[in-house]
């Protein structure tokens, strides 16, 4: 069935005002429905269905503004939710077609006819609440010290995904301060902490503060911060996105920092885009942008200082590139000096690394079927380049391809490409670090 309108039809009044998607017509008519992303796209590769294209998306959302199609109309629902947003569409869009924010406000207007599924309204309401998230995260790590995620990795369905997700969190690398006996020169940085990062990759916010002091950059706290709000954003819940967002702001304009540093793509794509997601707030518009125009994926920050070299590690890496740093920030070099910066490192190429591993927030938990079909072919190319770390910046990206490359008994494992700098720098230098 095919429920998108043909493409260059006039466009009528439009019938949901006040919506977020009726303030986002503006983008949709910048589609000129040229069909150049299609291919880009994972879920029409997948599904070769143009309603689970970009363009027919877009099509489908112009239907909604113009009342051709009711905004309870469960066809729409399904596409909507299938997309992945990803956005490399935007990406391969020569008319700068703003997908990922047109997505936003469909899902954002959609939920008031429907609401977000049980399992997304529970994850979305722990990671609002900073005490509840606090406790999931304290028994996620009791639950992945007992090795029950490894013993369950195994099993079908959800339950086993999960906990090959956890499982996979668990890396055993060696980790030891060290100092090169820099002043610290280049600039101050305050770090978002990061829910999912602080939780269950302490060892690489760890490494992100060792490997910007080595390269020259001062570390400075940021109290008070709050979940991004990528996750609420990317599932419609704009106020969600908006309440913790006003948090944040508030917590790094008091950092005084020169630079908001994030080592997790998701969260610094949706933290780039604070000044769009607070734009009709008169209160908070100006400051949203300026806190915006400060961060920078840990990636950018290591990169613009060299990185300084590190040890020798004669080590097989392929290199994954996060959707949310690659299309959304844009941000592709800096990922790979900073692996270039290991000598004896060899850096193998990965087959469409720019492609979705089908992690994608929560859209593994909600939608785990379609989600293992994109990921299937990442598992194959990773398989074929023969390496035995990937290197990714993102934590949803880890565990995703971590999770899969457990389940698949695969030789590769995923880790932060800052874990491998740390560790090629702590074998330079073993001496401790003084506090900043
Ligand atoms: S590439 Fe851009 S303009 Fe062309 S169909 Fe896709 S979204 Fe529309
Ligand atoms: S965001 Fe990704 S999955 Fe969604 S339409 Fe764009 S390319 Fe396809």
């Amino acid at each position: 069935m095919s429920t998108a309108a043909p493409a260059g039809r006039r466009s009528l009044p439009c019938v949901i005002p006040d919506t977020p998607l009726a303030a986002a017509v503006p983008g949709i008519e910048t589609c000129v429905h040229c069909g150049l992303c299609l291919q880009t796209c994972p879920k029409y590769v997948n599904l070769e269905d143009e309603n689970d294209s970009p363009r027919g998306r877009i099509v489908l959302m112009r239907s909604l503004v113009d009342g051709q199609l009711p905004l309870d109309d469960a066809s729409v629902q399904t596409h909507i939710d299938r997309c992945l947003g990803c956005r490399a569409c935007e990406t391969a869009c020569p008319s700068g077609v703003p997908y990922g924010q047109l997505l936003e406000a469909t899902r954002a207007t959609l939920r008031t006819v429907r609401p977000t599924p049980f399992l997304g309204r529970v994850i979305l309401g722990v990671f609002a609440r900073a005490k509840a998230l606090r406790v999931m995260l304290v028994m996620s790590r009791i639950a992945r010290a007992t090795r029950l995620p490894s013993l369950f990795s195994s099993i079908g369905g959800r339950l086993g995904f999960a906990s090959a997700m956890l499982a996979s969190t668990r890396v055993s690398l060696p980790e030891q301060d060290y100092d090169f006996g820099m002043p610290g020169e280049r600039g101050v940085v305050a770090l978002l902490n990061g829910c999912v990062m602080s939780g269950l990759f302490a060892r690489t916010n760890r490494a992100t503060r060792r490997t910007l002091r080595a390269n020259d950059y001062r570390i400075r706290g940021a109290p008070g911060q709050a979940c991004c709000g990528a996750l609420h954003a990317h599932a419609g819940d704009l106020d969600g996105a908006r309440m913790l967002a006003r948090q944040n702001i508030e917590a790094f304009e008091r950092s005084g920092a020169d630079f908001i540093g994030v080592n997790a793509a998701g969260c610094g794509a949706m933290m780039k885009e604070y000044g769009h997601l607070l734009a009709d707030d008169p209160e908070w518009a100006a400051r949203a942008a300026q806190v915006s125009a400060r961060v920078r994926d840990v990636t950018e920050l290591l990169a613009a200082a060299g990185p300084r070299p590190g040890a020798p590690l004669p080590i097989r890496v392929t290199y994954d590139a996060p959707c949310h740093l690659v299309h959304a920030q844009r941000v592709t070099l800096p990922p790979l000096a900073v692996l270039r910066a290991i000598p004896e490192l060899t850096l193998l190429p990965l087959t469409d690394a720019e492609q979705c591993c089908g992690a994608a927030g929560i859209y593994n938990l909600l939608e785990p079927n379609t989600s293992n079909a994109v990921l299937a072919p990442k598992l194959r190319q990773i398989a074929s380049t023969g390496a035995d770390w990937v290197a990714t910046g993102n934590p949803g990206c880890l565990m995703q391809i971590g999770a899969g490359l457990r389940r698949a008994h695969a030789r590769a494992h995923a880790i932060h490409p800052v874990d491998l700098l740390d560790v090629s720098y702590a074998s330079v230098l073993r001496k401790p670090i003084a506090d900043t």
